[in-house]
């Protein structure tokens, strides 16, 4: 596996070297997915969407526990919990078709915007049951290592992937100057490597006027999904992605393009996620693609859904002492808070979405136990804060 990872390497440096003498613009620096294909020979039919699964489906979200390898060899690489937070945010955000840009999608789209119904959380629990906030930092003296399978391993100077059956591993570490990320696909590697691997350089809302929105970590774990860019390369317009509402596209776009580029016989959905645009110009998963990670999920990543040490999914670093019990959970209609200790008095309560929007904000006189409705939330994680502790729940 080595020897590939180098051959990929020397792939990537040649076609840079090819855009450079062909005089072609700066582009974005290619994602590693199609060299990881070809070279594994991976069929795109051996994922297609088997509707048994889907329609099995009785969730209405799917949490995912997740851990950040923070694998760093200069200061820089070594991320802040800050910009670590917001990728997170940016994850939900667009994964949940919650991100304002998605109105600058053509109106012969717009029908098939779709949220994937995914919620990313910070792991709170080890695979040995420990406390953690999620992220793993690792100072290691190997440069590049992103490119290198030492990346996966702690004894060769990188980091070890946490159960991938249990967490979605995701490593940030440099992919020297050619590679900005890859995802692997459901199948497609050994468990120890399974996961994303981003660089630092395209990590979160960075500030880069390009590629600083977050998208990279969308579109690679997209990948992990077992997403295929939205274009084939095939010149004859027979193959595409596997997905049914993304129409056929024969070759990939960069930069941010204006409506309407044909390249088979529809508009390419260039503005898609899977595609290669500028950050501030890919917004949108589609129903179908929904489909396709839902099945993909229950198909290959089904250990994910029982993990339920998934627990932070906005803004919260540290682990709170939690001193109090909500029940049931998940809920449908009240909520019950119970404390150990008799605890009376005014409690202020805020209940969030996984958006960070406030939707309670009420003082409530308890003594021991208090009980608070919960009928007009809409299905989905929310975070309840009583005075300076927060817990999480599902409503059904
Ligand atoms: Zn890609």
């Amino acid at each position: 596996m080595q020897n590939q990872i180098v051959v990929y390497l020397t792939i990537l440096l040649n076609l840079s070297i090819g855009n450079q003498l062909s005089g072609q613009t700066e582009q974005r620096a290619p994602c590693g997915q199609d060299f990881f294909m070809q070279s594994m020979a991976i069929s795109k039919h051996q994922f297609q969407l088997d509707l048994n699964y889907f329609s099995a489906l009785q969730r209405s979200q799917i949490i995912i526990p997740v851990v950040f390898h923070i694998v760093w060899n200069t200061n820089e690489e070594n991320i802040s919990d800050e910009l670590i937070i917001n990728q997170l945010a940016t994850l939900n955000r667009d994964f949940n078709a919650q991100n304002q840009d998605v109105d600058q999608v053509p109106d012969e789209f717009q029908s098939l915007i779709s949220g994937t119904g995914i919620t990313f959380c910070l792991a709170s629990e080890t695979p040995s049951g420990q406390p953690t906030n999620g992220i793993v930092r690792t100072h290691t003296n190997i440069e590049h290592i992103g490119v290198k399978d030492n990346l996966f391993f702690s004894s060769m100077g990188g980091s070890d992937a946490w159960n991938p059956d249990q967490y979605l591993n995701i490593w940030v570490a440099n992919t020297g100057p050619f590679l900005s990320g890859f995802g692997t696909y459901p199948g497609q590697t050994t468990p120890k490597k399974t996961g994303v691997v981003i660089h630092p350089t395209f990590f979160g809302m960075n500030g880069h006027p390009r590629y600083g929105l977050g998208r990279t970590l969308v579109h690679e774990v997209g990948h992990y999904f077992g997403l295929y860019h939205v274009w084939s390369n095939d010149p004859l317009c027979e193959e595409d992605d596997g997905v049914e509402d993304t129409p056929k596209q024969m070759h990939q776009h960069t930069g941010c393009p204006t409506h309407p580029q044909t390249s088979c016989t529809e508009s390419d959905m260039f503005m898609n996620f899977m595609d290669y645009v500028d950050d501030p110009c890919m917004v949108m998963f589609t129903a179908g693609q929904k489909e396709k990670i839902w099945t993909n999920i229950y198909q290959f990543r089904s250990g994910l859904l029982s993990n339920t040490t998934g627990s932070y999914c906005i803004n919260t670093k540290q682990k709170d002492d939690l001193s109090y019990v909500i029940s049931p959970n998940p809920v449908t209609n009240d909520l019950t808070i119970s404390f150990p200790f008799q605890e009376d008095g005014i409690f202020d309560i805020q209940i969030y979405d996984i958006l960070g929007r406030l939707h309670k904000d009420q003082k409530t006189l308890g003594n021991g136990q208090i009980v608070i409705s919960l009928q007009h939330l809409e299905p989905g994680l929310y975070v309840i804060i009583i005075g300076k502790k927060s817990k999480t729940f599902v409503k059904l």
